[in-house]
Protein backbone atom coordinates (compact mmCIF):
# COMPACT_ATOMS: atom_id res chain seq x y z
CA UNK A 1 0.00 0.00 0.00
CA UNK A 2 2.80 2.73 0.99
CA UNK A 3 4.85 1.67 -1.84
CA UNK A 4 2.14 2.77 -4.14
CA UNK A 5 2.65 6.37 -2.52
CA UNK A 6 6.36 6.02 -2.70
CA UNK A 7 6.23 5.27 -6.42
CA UNK A 8 4.34 8.60 -7.03
CA UNK A 9 6.11 10.60 -4.32
CA UNK A 10 9.62 9.04 -6.14
CA UNK A 11 7.78 10.44 -9.68
CA UNK A 12 7.03 13.59 -8.42
CA UNK A 13 10.45 14.44 -6.56
CA UNK A 14 12.07 13.50 -10.26
CA UNK A 15 9.94 15.99 -11.30
CA UNK A 16 6.83 14.71 -13.21
CA UNK A 17 3.20 16.57 -12.77
CA UNK A 18 0.80 15.06 -11.28
CA UNK A 19 -1.96 13.69 -13.36
CA UNK A 20 -5.21 13.60 -13.03
CA UNK A 21 -5.97 10.16 -12.56
CA UNK A 22 -3.88 10.05 -9.92
CA UNK A 23 -5.80 12.97 -8.19
CA UNK A 24 -8.68 11.22 -8.14
CA UNK A 25 -6.88 7.83 -6.99
CA UNK A 26 -5.36 10.01 -4.09
CA UNK A 27 -9.02 11.31 -3.22
CA UNK A 28 -10.68 8.04 -3.64
CA UNK A 29 -8.04 6.49 -0.99
CA UNK A 30 -9.28 4.87 1.80
CA UNK A 31 -9.02 6.23 5.40
CA UNK A 32 -6.09 3.10 6.14
CA UNK A 33 -4.48 4.22 2.85
CA UNK A 34 -4.47 7.86 3.94
CA UNK A 35 -1.71 8.03 6.59
CA UNK A 36 0.96 6.30 4.25
CA UNK A 37 -0.24 8.53 1.51
CA UNK A 38 0.16 11.33 3.75
CA UNK A 39 4.06 10.23 4.74
CA UNK A 40 5.35 9.92 1.54
CA UNK A 41 3.82 12.99 0.12
CA UNK A 42 5.95 14.69 3.04
CA UNK A 43 8.53 14.03 1.17
CA UNK A 44 7.56 16.65 -1.40
CA UNK A 45 7.08 19.08 1.25
CA UNK A 46 10.00 19.06 3.09
CA UNK A 47 11.95 18.75 -0.24
CA UNK A 48 10.96 22.55 -1.05
CA UNK A 49 9.45 23.72 3.33
CA UNK A 50 11.98 21.92 5.12
CA UNK A 51 10.41 21.33 8.47
CA UNK A 52 9.29 25.11 8.45
CA UNK A 53 5.89 26.46 9.05
CA UNK A 54 4.43 29.93 7.93
CA UNK A 55 1.97 31.53 10.19
CA UNK A 56 -0.18 33.92 8.18
CA UNK A 57 -2.87 36.58 10.50
CA UNK A 58 -5.80 38.02 9.11
CA UNK A 59 -7.48 40.88 9.70
CA UNK A 60 -10.90 41.79 9.05
CA UNK A 61 -10.42 45.54 8.30
CA UNK A 62 -13.84 45.76 7.29
CA UNK A 63 -16.95 43.26 7.91
CA UNK A 64 -19.93 42.59 6.38
CA UNK A 65 -22.96 44.11 4.09
CA UNK A 66 -20.95 42.93 0.95
CA UNK A 67 -23.34 43.14 -1.66
CA UNK A 68 -21.89 39.82 -3.17
CA UNK A 69 -24.20 36.72 -2.47
CA UNK A 70 -21.44 33.90 -2.28
CA UNK A 71 -23.26 31.30 -0.70
CA UNK A 72 -20.81 30.31 2.01
CA UNK A 73 -20.07 33.34 3.56
CA UNK A 74 -21.79 34.91 6.42
CA UNK A 75 -20.56 38.42 5.55
CA UNK A 76 -22.86 38.30 2.33
CA UNK A 77 -25.87 40.93 2.71
CA UNK A 78 -27.94 38.08 1.72
CA UNK A 79 -26.74 35.89 4.38
CA UNK A 80 -29.38 36.11 7.86
CA UNK A 81 -26.60 35.06 10.54
CA UNK A 82 -24.96 37.27 13.01
CA UNK A 83 -21.96 38.85 11.94
CA UNK A 84 -19.97 41.62 13.20
CA UNK A 85 -20.47 45.04 10.75
CA UNK A 86 -18.17 47.88 10.47
CA UNK A 87 -16.65 50.35 7.74
CA UNK A 88 -13.21 50.36 6.89
CA UNK A 89 -10.45 50.34 10.14
CA UNK A 90 -8.31 53.30 10.49
CA UNK A 91 -5.02 53.19 8.88
CA UNK A 92 -3.54 53.29 12.60
CA UNK A 93 -5.69 50.57 13.36
CA UNK A 94 -4.22 48.39 10.41
CA UNK A 95 -1.15 49.44 11.42
CA UNK A 96 -1.24 48.17 15.06
CA UNK A 97 -2.86 44.69 13.90
CA UNK A 98 0.30 44.04 11.71
CA UNK A 99 2.68 44.97 14.94
CA UNK A 100 0.71 42.13 16.47
CA UNK A 101 0.75 40.05 13.78
CA UNK A 102 4.59 40.40 13.43
CA UNK A 103 4.80 40.07 17.18
CA UNK A 104 2.95 36.95 17.11
CA UNK A 105 5.10 35.27 14.90
CA UNK A 106 3.26 36.08 11.69
CA UNK A 107 5.07 35.39 8.45
CA UNK A 108 2.19 37.20 6.28
CA UNK A 109 -0.29 39.59 7.53
CA UNK A 110 -3.48 40.03 5.81
CA UNK A 111 -5.82 42.80 4.92
CA UNK A 112 -9.17 42.03 3.95
CA UNK A 113 -12.64 43.73 3.31
CA UNK A 114 -15.62 42.71 2.68
CA UNK A 115 -16.29 44.02 -0.89
CA UNK A 116 -17.18 43.30 -4.55
CA UNK A 117 -14.21 45.26 -5.26
CA UNK A 118 -12.26 48.09 -3.50
CA UNK A 119 -13.60 51.89 -3.74
CA UNK A 120 -11.14 54.84 -4.18
CA UNK A 121 -10.85 56.23 -0.46
CA UNK A 122 -10.83 52.79 0.46
CA UNK A 123 -8.07 52.07 -1.48
CA UNK A 124 -6.29 54.75 -0.68
CA UNK A 125 -6.75 54.64 2.95
CA UNK A 126 -5.19 50.83 2.84
CA UNK A 127 -2.21 51.61 0.30
CA UNK A 128 -1.41 54.06 3.20
CA UNK A 129 -1.43 51.41 5.86
CA UNK A 130 0.44 49.29 3.59
CA UNK A 131 3.51 52.01 3.13
CA UNK A 132 3.64 52.21 6.41
CA UNK A 133 3.07 48.54 7.37
CA UNK A 134 6.06 48.09 5.07
CA UNK A 135 8.22 50.52 6.17
CA UNK A 136 8.01 50.05 10.16
CA UNK A 137 7.18 46.48 10.21
CA UNK A 138 9.32 43.19 9.32
CA UNK A 139 6.31 40.87 7.93
CA UNK A 140 4.92 40.54 4.38
CA UNK A 141 1.74 42.06 3.21
CA UNK A 142 -1.17 40.35 1.78
CA UNK A 143 -4.26 42.23 0.92
CA UNK A 144 -7.54 40.55 -0.09
CA UNK A 145 -9.92 43.53 -1.85
CA UNK A 146 -12.88 41.72 -4.47
CA UNK A 147 -11.84 42.01 -7.49
CA UNK A 148 -9.14 44.51 -9.12
CA UNK A 149 -9.14 46.91 -11.69
CA UNK A 150 -6.03 47.51 -13.60
CA UNK A 151 -5.29 50.96 -12.04
CA UNK A 152 -6.11 49.24 -8.51
CA UNK A 153 -3.43 46.62 -9.03
CA UNK A 154 -0.94 48.87 -10.12
CA UNK A 155 -1.71 51.14 -6.48
CA UNK A 156 -1.39 48.15 -4.41
CA UNK A 157 1.61 46.88 -6.02
CA UNK A 158 3.17 50.87 -5.45
CA UNK A 159 2.29 50.58 -1.70
CA UNK A 160 4.20 47.44 -1.50
CA UNK A 161 1.79 45.29 -1.61
CA UNK A 162 3.74 41.43 -2.01
CA UNK A 163 0.78 38.96 -2.39
CA UNK A 164 -2.90 39.30 -3.06
CA UNK A 165 -5.54 36.93 -2.25
CA UNK A 166 -8.76 36.46 -4.42
CA UNK A 167 -9.78 32.55 -3.89
CA UNK A 168 -11.27 30.63 -7.26
CA UNK A 169 -13.46 29.32 -4.75
CA UNK A 170 -14.96 25.94 -6.57
CA UNK A 171 -14.55 24.32 -9.73
CA UNK A 172 -15.53 26.56 -12.66
CA UNK A 173 -18.45 23.83 -13.25
CA UNK A 174 -19.95 24.70 -10.04
CA UNK A 175 -19.18 28.86 -9.59
CA UNK A 176 -22.90 29.48 -10.59
CA UNK A 177 -24.28 27.42 -7.50
CA UNK A 178 -22.06 28.70 -5.39
CA UNK A 179 -22.63 32.69 -6.40
CA UNK A 180 -24.63 34.11 -8.37
CA UNK A 181 -23.16 37.69 -8.23
CA UNK A 182 -19.91 38.36 -10.14
CA UNK A 183 -18.39 35.09 -12.05
CA UNK A 184 -15.85 32.21 -12.23
CA UNK A 185 -14.05 33.99 -14.99
CA UNK A 186 -13.96 37.71 -13.25
CA UNK A 187 -12.33 36.14 -10.64
CA UNK A 188 -9.89 34.27 -12.65
CA UNK A 189 -9.41 37.68 -14.75
CA UNK A 190 -8.13 39.30 -10.78
CA UNK A 191 -5.94 36.48 -10.77
CA UNK A 192 -4.16 37.43 -14.17
CA UNK A 193 -4.28 41.15 -12.96
CA UNK A 194 -2.67 40.19 -9.85
CA UNK A 195 0.06 38.63 -12.01
CA UNK A 196 0.70 41.35 -14.66
CA UNK A 197 1.84 43.77 -12.12
CA UNK A 198 4.06 41.98 -10.36
CA UNK A 199 2.57 40.63 -6.81
CA UNK A 200 2.34 37.06 -5.87
CA UNK A 201 -1.39 35.65 -5.59
CA UNK A 202 -2.57 33.72 -2.96
CA UNK A 203 -5.58 32.01 -4.55
CA UNK A 204 -7.72 28.68 -3.00
CA UNK A 205 -10.80 27.45 -2.52
CA UNK A 206 -13.36 25.49 0.12
CA UNK A 207 -14.26 21.82 -0.06
CA UNK A 208 -17.15 20.60 1.76
CA UNK A 209 -19.96 22.51 -0.31
CA UNK A 210 -21.23 19.21 -2.38
CA UNK A 211 -18.48 18.87 -4.62
CA UNK A 212 -17.01 15.24 -6.17
CA UNK A 213 -13.68 14.60 -6.42
CA UNK A 214 -13.23 15.86 -9.82
CA UNK A 215 -14.56 18.81 -8.84
CA UNK A 216 -11.93 19.28 -6.48
CA UNK A 217 -9.29 18.01 -8.55
CA UNK A 218 -10.77 20.63 -11.27
CA UNK A 219 -9.72 23.52 -9.20
CA UNK A 220 -6.63 22.18 -8.25
CA UNK A 221 -5.76 22.00 -11.60
CA UNK A 222 -6.96 25.44 -12.51
CA UNK A 223 -4.78 26.87 -10.17
CA UNK A 224 -1.78 25.08 -11.73
CA UNK A 225 -2.39 26.36 -14.84
CA UNK A 226 -2.34 29.96 -13.29
CA UNK A 227 0.91 29.59 -11.57
CA UNK A 228 -0.88 30.90 -8.16
CA UNK A 229 2.24 31.60 -5.66
CA UNK A 230 0.13 30.35 -2.72
CA UNK A 231 -3.05 27.97 -2.24
CA UNK A 232 -5.68 28.25 0.83
CA UNK A 233 -7.46 25.17 0.94
CA UNK A 234 -10.18 26.30 3.35
CA UNK A 235 -12.64 23.59 4.76
CA UNK A 236 -16.06 24.72 4.81
CA UNK A 237 -17.24 25.62 8.50
CA UNK A 238 -21.46 25.99 7.58
CA UNK A 239 -22.32 29.64 8.78
CA UNK A 240 -25.79 30.25 9.78
CA UNK A 241 -28.25 32.20 8.02
CA UNK A 242 -25.96 30.93 4.99
CA UNK A 243 -27.18 28.89 1.78
CA UNK A 244 -24.54 26.42 2.57
CA UNK A 245 -25.74 26.29 6.40
CA UNK A 246 -26.73 22.62 6.11
CA UNK A 247 -23.86 21.77 3.51
CA UNK A 248 -20.37 20.08 4.34
CA UNK A 249 -19.92 16.19 5.25
CA UNK A 250 -16.19 16.31 5.09
CA UNK A 251 -14.38 14.05 7.38
CA UNK A 252 -10.66 14.55 8.97
CA UNK A 253 -9.38 12.13 6.66
CA UNK A 254 -10.79 13.31 3.76
CA UNK A 255 -9.39 17.02 4.22
CA UNK A 256 -6.35 14.86 4.63
CA UNK A 257 -6.02 13.48 1.11
CA UNK A 258 -8.04 16.83 -0.42
CA UNK A 259 -4.35 18.33 1.14
CA UNK A 260 -2.24 15.66 0.25
CA UNK A 261 -3.71 16.02 -3.37
CA UNK A 262 -2.81 19.72 -3.44
CA UNK A 263 0.74 19.23 -2.19
CA UNK A 264 1.44 16.91 -4.96
CA UNK A 265 0.12 18.46 -7.71
CA UNK A 266 1.87 21.69 -6.26
CA UNK A 267 4.79 20.54 -4.55
CA UNK A 268 6.77 23.92 -4.19
CA UNK A 269 4.01 26.21 -3.55
CA UNK A 270 2.61 27.94 0.12
CA UNK A 271 0.01 25.18 0.58
CA UNK A 272 -2.16 26.49 3.69
CA UNK A 273 -4.07 24.46 5.84
CA UNK A 274 -6.98 27.40 5.90
CA UNK A 275 -10.10 28.31 7.07
CA UNK A 276 -12.24 25.37 9.00
CA UNK A 277 -9.41 23.98 9.99
CA UNK A 278 -10.00 22.83 13.18
CA UNK A 279 -13.50 21.63 13.19
CA UNK A 280 -13.19 20.05 10.32
CA UNK A 281 -9.87 17.94 11.00
CA UNK A 282 -10.45 17.94 14.47
CA UNK A 283 -7.69 15.84 16.46
CA UNK A 284 -6.03 14.61 12.97
CA UNK A 285 -5.42 18.50 12.31
CA UNK A 286 -1.11 18.38 13.52
CA UNK A 287 -0.92 15.66 10.87
CA UNK A 288 -2.07 18.39 8.29
CA UNK A 289 1.54 19.98 8.68
CA UNK A 290 3.18 16.38 6.80
CA UNK A 291 1.83 17.98 3.56
CA UNK A 292 0.51 22.01 4.01
CA UNK A 293 3.35 24.38 5.26
CA UNK A 294 1.44 27.20 6.45
CA UNK A 295 -1.79 28.34 8.76
CA UNK A 296 -3.40 31.00 9.52
CA UNK A 297 -3.39 31.49 13.38
CA UNK A 298 -5.12 33.74 15.31
CA UNK A 299 -8.74 32.28 13.41
CA UNK A 300 -11.01 33.48 10.77
CA UNK A 301 -12.74 36.33 9.23
CA UNK A 302 -15.70 35.41 11.19
CA UNK A 303 -14.76 32.70 13.36
CA UNK A 304 -11.85 31.96 15.81
CA UNK A 305 -9.47 29.35 15.70
CA UNK A 306 -8.13 27.48 18.42
CA UNK A 307 -5.37 30.29 19.76
CA UNK A 308 -1.49 30.78 19.17
CA UNK A 309 -0.68 28.93 21.93
CA UNK A 310 -2.36 25.92 21.02
CA UNK A 311 -0.64 26.43 17.00
CA UNK A 312 2.15 26.86 18.63
CA UNK A 313 2.25 23.87 20.38
CA UNK A 314 0.89 22.10 17.92
CA UNK A 315 3.59 22.63 15.85
CA UNK A 316 6.54 21.86 18.51
CA UNK A 317 4.49 19.01 19.32
CA UNK A 318 4.98 17.72 15.47
CA UNK A 319 8.74 18.80 15.25
CA UNK A 320 8.59 21.53 13.24
CA UNK A 321 9.45 25.16 13.53
CA UNK A 322 8.20 28.87 12.49
CA UNK A 323 9.54 30.32 9.87
CA UNK A 324 9.19 34.33 10.05
CA UNK A 325 11.37 37.34 8.74
CA UNK A 326 14.60 38.81 10.28
CA UNK A 327 14.57 42.34 10.43
CA UNK A 328 13.25 45.35 8.43
CA UNK A 329 13.88 44.22 4.75
CA UNK A 330 15.82 47.54 2.75
CA UNK A 331 13.61 48.92 0.25
CA UNK A 332 13.66 47.17 -2.96
CA UNK A 333 15.21 43.56 -1.23
CA UNK A 334 13.85 40.64 -0.80
CA UNK A 335 13.09 39.74 2.68
CA UNK A 336 15.11 37.64 4.53
CA UNK A 337 13.61 34.09 6.20
CA UNK A 338 14.96 32.35 9.10
CA UNK A 339 13.35 29.49 10.69
CA UNK A 340 12.68 30.06 14.56
CA UNK A 341 12.23 27.78 17.58
CA UNK A 342 8.73 27.75 19.25
S1 LIG B 1 -17.19 38.71 -2.04
FE1 LIG B 1 -16.12 38.04 -0.19
S2 LIG B 1 -17.08 39.12 1.55
FE2 LIG B 1 -18.46 39.28 -0.24
S3 LIG B 1 -19.91 37.59 0.00
FE3 LIG B 1 -18.25 36.85 -1.33
S4 LIG B 1 -16.75 35.89 0.08
FE4 LIG B 1 -18.14 37.16 1.33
Amino acid sequence: MSDRWNDLADRLLAGARLERAEALAMLGATDAETLPMLQAIARLRERHHGRRVRLHVLLNAKSGMCPEDCGFCSQSSVAAGPVDRYPLLTVEEMVESARAARAAGGWKFCIVTSTRGPGDLELARICEAVRRIKAEIPIRVCTSLGLLKPGQAAMLKAAGVDRFNHNLETAERRFGEICTTHSYEDRVETVRLVHEHGMESCCGGIVGMGEGDGDIADLCFALRDLDVSSIPVNFLNPRPGTSLEGANGLTPWRCLRVLAMFRAAHPAKDVRVAGGREVNLRSLQPLALLVGNSIFTNGYLTTPGQGEDADRRMIRDMGYEIEVEEGPAPAGAAPRDVAIRV
